[in-house]
């Protein structure tokens, strides 16, 4: 895999708030329960068809191995907080997941309607030395026994999918729908590898992409929406010509993510020095109304469910409450429905003028 990297300073300094961070999580770690996960929840979640609801389980392991490395991991990532780094074995990961999902059955196969299942993990479900291949066949044959879940979502960098690891998927799983979200960020290997210390390129992705398509297994581009040094009116470039490229090559889904600023990143450093503000929500629906005018996404599912959104950490507009959540509605509400018009309303605020003025 090519790895190119021409800003060595701030591969240096996410090197260097990593070790700091990681230092911090082993002294915390023996606190941490290791049999239930990170968190778990359900709510409404858009399917590929239709509105249905989801199960997204987050799962402590010993943390993604890019973060853990010499590179240091992503600009914007901090999930290695999450993480235990040392002791998390095989059966703590099934325990974590049978807790979660035990509490969740019920209420799934009660369900008229139909279930996603997320399995996240910080990291790469498909790295062996995160996520051992007997918890992930655990996990795969619980999964398979549910007759209400119908699609199954993982992550994974794009150098943990291969045959041996798809082929597993495929036997588990032969009548669900699986689809592996992997981190792109950007189609702009630039900004991918200097401002987000990413370490692949838009051609590992299309590979891995491609290897996918011969296993019928789906994949869900995520796109870092601001990541670091650019602009608001950067990002929102940025991020079209990535919806762009992606629809064109007709991926199954994208996953908007505008950056939250996480602990113990270079964005956060960035963001106590004044020097990175959040996404406003407002770029967001724009960049949303621009990218998806031509109906050209009928195949591709878009989604966008920003964590820590309406925060000062995450996509906001101003301090006014109602102006974050009735703009949020307007994401949420196409998120849903994948229905454009509903990008059409604006709700008005005082705050609007000082966003453009802040786009000059
Ligand atoms: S964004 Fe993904 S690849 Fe990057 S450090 Fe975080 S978990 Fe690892
Ligand atoms: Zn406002």
């Amino acid at each position: 895999m090519n790895q190119i990297n021409k800003q060595p300073i701030i591969q240096e300094k996410i090197r260097k708030i990593r070790q700091d961070i990681i230092k911090k999580v082993k002294i915390r770690s023996p606190n941490n329960d290791l049999n239930k996960p990170v968190y778990f929840w359900t709510k409404p979640d858009r399917l590929l068809n239709e509105v249905g609801n989801e199960l997204t389980i987050i799962l402590r392991t010993r943390g993604c191995e890019w973060a853990l490395g010499d590179n240091g991991g992503c600009s914007m990532c901090g999930y290695i907080s999450d993480a235990n780094i040392d002791h998390v074995n095989s059966q703590n990961i099934i325990n974590q997941f049978d807790f979660a999902f035990k509490n969740s059955l019920d209420k799934i196969q009660s369900d008229t309607g139909q279930w996603i299942i997320k399995i996240f993990n910080s990291g790469s479900f498909l790295d062996d030395t995160e996520m051992p291949k007997t918890a992930r066949e655990y996990i795969y044959k619980k999964v398979a026994q549910t007759k209400n879940i119908k699609e199954f979502v993982i992550e994974s960098r794009p150098e943990y999918l291969n045959h041996e690891n798809l082929d597993e998927v495929k036997k588990f799983l032969p009548n669900k729908y699986v689809e592996v979200g992997i981190g792109l960020e950007t189609v702009n290997d630039y900004i991918r590898i200097n401002y987000i210390n990413k370490g692949f390129k838009f051609n590992d992705f299309q590979e891995a992409l491609n290897l996918c398509r011969e296993y019928k297994i789906g994949v869900k581009a995520y796109l870092l929406f601001k990541p670091p040094f650019l602009s608001e009116q950067a990002a929102i470039d940025d991020c079209k010509k990535s919806i762009k490229k992606l629809l064109e090559i007709k991926i199954n889904s994208i996953s908007i993510n505008p950056v939250n600023i996480q602990k113990g990143t270079l964005v956060e450093y960035l963001w106590f020095q004044n020097r990175y503000r959040p996404p406003w929500i407002y770029s967001i629906i724009t960049c949303l109304n621009e990218s998806l005018q031509e109906k050209e996404f009928k195949t591709t599912r878009i989604l966008c469910d920003p964590s820590g959104a309406g925060t000062n950490r995450g996509v906001h507009n101003c301090l006014n409450s109602d102006c974050n959540k009735q703009n949020l509605k307007i994401i949420s509400n196409f998120t849903l429905s994948q229905d454009v018009n509903e990008l059409n309303y604006s709700p008005q605020c005082f705050c609007k003028k000082q966003y453009e003025l802040n786009l000059l």
